[in-house]
């Protein structure tokens, strides 16, 4: 039973196992040590059942997702696997931070995976492709044994950091502390403030479980939907599509076929009609002075996608 909590909290021995045991059954295993608390953490929303709902509950559970998913948009995707813009070595640990607290792994592991899934994308070695089955693709890849390494060979550029390699192996960690810090919450006003009708489990269950389980499943649409549903503006080499619910959803993360054709960018809606919140977070933080260097659309992708791109204008690099 200790080995499994140890496994848990330490990444480094579940790795090795893994590679002790030559994959059994090429990786496609689903490992229930992993499995079960997936589980859990949707079962634990069932508890609204017992702790009710209040009006500062609710809006708690709203604010946990929207900070947490602009720290998965921003920071785990346009900062950690594309390097969209620079900030300063804290601002960056606090970012780690901010996106490990949305329970989505470590900075690394999420960085590796995306940038394999960039690599590969819609393809053979695509860890997340639709064409492998939807619940594959939604949640099945990320529980199964041959995803749950880091490959440190694709995050190079990052191990030189010993606090983020230090964070993505201890990855439950911040999600524990978070999840401690609602109860806190939630007793404090409780105890404080009687007219709320709020609790530590009520707060427990609103602020991190339901939460989670939403920011979980709206952020896997990217890889999910946003492969199978919606226009193509650009003829990229994959499946990748706009969709605007996606989007709304995921603070301009939804607009995943312009990022497909421009990677690079800080920006994924690319025009006025294609809202980025996310894009709007950036500006306000590099207004700040805490990020600078933000990288835009170049001008010839733009009037691609406008369909106004000549053959001489057309933008050839294939970016990452
Ligand atoms: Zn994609
Ligand atoms: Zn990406």
């Amino acid at each position: 039973m200790f080995a499994v909590f140890a496994r848990w909290f330490d990444n480094a021995r579940s790795e090795a196992l893994i590679g002790a045991a030559e994959s059994p059954g090429g990786g496609e295993r689903l490992d229930w040590s992993r499995f079960a608390p997936f589980l859990l953490l949707h079962a634990a929303c069932l508890a609204v059942i017992w702790v009710g709902v209040s009006p500062v509950a609710v809006a708690v559970c709203a604010g946990s997702y929207l900070l947490r998913m602009f720290a998965i948009t921003a920071f785990y995707h346009r900062y950690f696997s594309h390097r969209t813009f620079r900030t300063s070595r804290p601002m960056q640990f606090v970012f780690a931070l901010l996106g490990a607290s949305a329970t989505q792994r470590g900075p690394l592991w999420w960085a590796a995976h995306h940038r394999q899934h960039h690599r590969h994308a819609d393809r053979p070695g695509d860890p997340h492709r639709p064409a492998d089955g939807f619940l594959h693709a939604h949640v099945g890849w990320f529980l199964k044994d041959r995803n749950f390494a880091t490959d440190r060979a694709r995050v190079r550029d990052w191990l030189k950091f010993p606090e983020l390699v230090w964070l993505d192996r201890f990855d439950v960690l911040v999600p524990v502390v978070y999840a401690a810090g609602m109860f806190a919450l939630g007793a404090w006003l409780g105890a404080r403030y009687p007219g709320l009708d709020t609790s530590g489990g009520q707060m427990l269950v609103w602020g991190y479980f339901v939460s989670t389980v939403l920011l979980t499943h709206a952020t896997l649409l990217v890889n999910s939907v946003a492969h199978l549903w919606g226009a193509r503006r650009f003829a990229t080499a994959d499946d990748s599509r706009n969709n605007p619910l996606v989007a709304l959803l995921t603070l301009g993360e939804g607009w995943h076929n312009n990022h497909h054709r421009y990677p690079g960018s800080a920006r994924q809606g690319f025009y006025w009609w294609q809202p980025d919140p996310s894009w709007w977070g950036l500006r306000l933080l590099a207004a700040a002075g805490l990020v600078w260097d933000l990288r835009g659309v170049p001008a010839p992708v733009l009037a691609e996608g406008r369909g106004r791109a000549t053959e001489a204008g057309r933008w050839t690099e294939a970016g990452e």
